[in-house]
């Protein structure tokens, strides 16, 4: 039988997750006190994370338990199906072998359950009742609201106010899970209340929604504040899906010689490829890993590696990593889950030694990408994955041109049906590039803090 849908057993499922940073060539340099420009402590983090992840968060050990509660959670959508696009490989005509792992299926529709959930978890066992949080057009907020009625956990979410008008569809999904969506800015936090006194119409940020999520989480004794991708906690849970793709491609008895994940803040393509990446740094292995993102918000591609605020309003610790400056807005592309200034510091650490490679691609073509893949495999991708498929053509297209049988194989980080306002513009011709302008990049650059200076 030819090879459509490998399917891990559920007992194959992974029961650890892996952590690159012992791994690493070299150290992460440390996120840094604003206020003092010196390295940052745990207790600094107390107050808005449980221990748990903080210890994550600074560990040098390579290989993490999953908790039974997690593994549980994880059963009710996990394993998740790679595919071989072989419809996809004929529309192209070409004889690279393509392979997407799948992280769609399940209630939310994308990765990010995989990191909520085990967020969820550990604030419930250190006796925290409520999470707080952000969301711009809502992935992330309705991932959270999910796994804490899994847990049976409060959920409060701020949502920028010209999505939560706009696209309304994942805060009734939220709703439906029993969270509170706040539009912001709210009069629920000090912040908010002072962004509405000086601009009553403020179509709201998602700065300004991380700031009032921290805020909410500072102020009450029983809420902890919980965050969807970037930090490398989020990484570490994230790399079950790179676990199991690597078990299911041995499965169908292929290496990928090509691995192709989309970057916004970098949790889907981190937990994709680091651990190939595992491979790779023991010199076992040597596959391509390529991060594509999009160019009107081009952090990996052609922002510098530095010091910066992980949020605009530079409430944050420093962190090291690729960064467009924590005051850029990107452009307004349908692909909201890639509009980030920065990049994770694991995955910017890579590209700066040289271990992954980045591109960028302009909207259009995903979208093109997206419904060429949608009329051959039948799933109608997010914008975002829309990237990574893209990616996956054009190396396919390459590989035609070669002559070569090159085994591509990339991360479908979730489904596109809350963005048909997107595809919809798309068939009506309506959609435009924003490929950034140099002077753009430039001017939002200038705003960096300036450290050890
Ligand atoms: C949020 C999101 C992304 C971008 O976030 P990363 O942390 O870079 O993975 C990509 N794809 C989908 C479907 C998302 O919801």
């Amino acid at each position: 039988m030819k090879h459509v849908r490998i399917d891990l057993p559920q007992k194959e499922m992974p029961d650890k997750w892996y952590n690159i940073a012992p791994d690493l060539p070299k150290p992460l340099a440390p996120p840094l006190n604003p206020a003092t420009g010196e390295p940052l402590g745990p207790e600094m983090l107390a107050p808005i994370f449980p221990m748990a992840l903080i210890q994550q968060e600074m560990s040098q050990e390579r290989w993490i338990e999953i908790p039974d509660e997690v593994l549980d959670a994880y059963l009710r959508y996990r394993p998740t199906p790679v595919y071989r696009a072989r419809r996809l490989e004929e529309a192209l005509g070409t004889p690279a072998h393509i392979y997407y792992k799948y992280e769609g299926v399940n209630g939310a529709g994308s990765h990010k359950p995989n990191t909520a959930i085990a967020q969820a978890y550990y604030n419930k066992q250190e006796g925290v009742k409520r999470l707080s949080t952000e969301t711009g057009a809502g992935q992330w907020g309705s991932a959270l609201a999910l796994s804490c009625a899994m847990f049976g956990m409060e959920c409060t979410v701020y949502m920028v106010r010209v999505s939560y008008e706009g696209k309304p569809g994942r805060r009734i999904m939220g709703q439906c899970w029993g969270a509170e969506f706040i539009s912001s800015p709210s009069d629920r936090t000090e912040f908010g209340r002072k962004v509405l006194a000086e601009t009553p119409d403020s179509p709201g940020s998602l700065g300004i929604a991380i700031s009032e999520a921290v805020e909410d989480a500072v102020g009450r004794e029983d809420t902890k504040y919980s965050l969807g991708s970037v930090l490398n906690h989020v990484m570490l849970h994230q790399t079950i899906v790179g676990q199991e793709t690597k078990k299911q491609m041995e499965m169908a008895g292929e290496y990928p010689d090509v691995l192709i994940g989309c970057v916004g803040g970098g949790s889907n393509f981190a937990g994709f490829s680091f651990p190939f990446i595992a491979d790779k740094l023991a010199g076992k292995t040597n596959p391509r890993v390529l991060a594509v993102e999009p160019t009107s918000c081009p952090t990996l591609t052609r922002a510098p590696f530095a010091y910066d605020f992980g949020d605009t309003a530079g409430m944050t610790p420093l962190l090291m990593m690729n960064t467009l400056g924590h005051g850029f807005i990107p452009p307004p592309t349908h692909a909201g889950g890639l509009r980030y200034h920065g990049a994770a510091p694991l995955v910017s650490l890579l590209k700066e030694e040289g271990l992954i490679e980045a591109e960028a691609f302009n909207q259009v073509e995903c979208f093109t990408a997206g419904v060429t893949f949608a009329r051959a495999e039948g799933w109608i991708p997010a914008p975002e994955s829309s990237h990574a498929i893209r990616a996956a053509i054009v190396e396919a297209e390459k590989a035609k041109e070669a002559g070569e049988e090159k085994v591509i194989v990339f991360n479908l980080s979730g489904h596109g049906l809350l963005d048909l306002a997107g595809y919809e513009q798309y068939f009506a011709g309506d959609m435009t590039d924003y490929p950034l302008p140099e002077e753009d990049i430039d001017k939002a650059l200038k705003d960096l803090p300036k450290v050890g200076e």
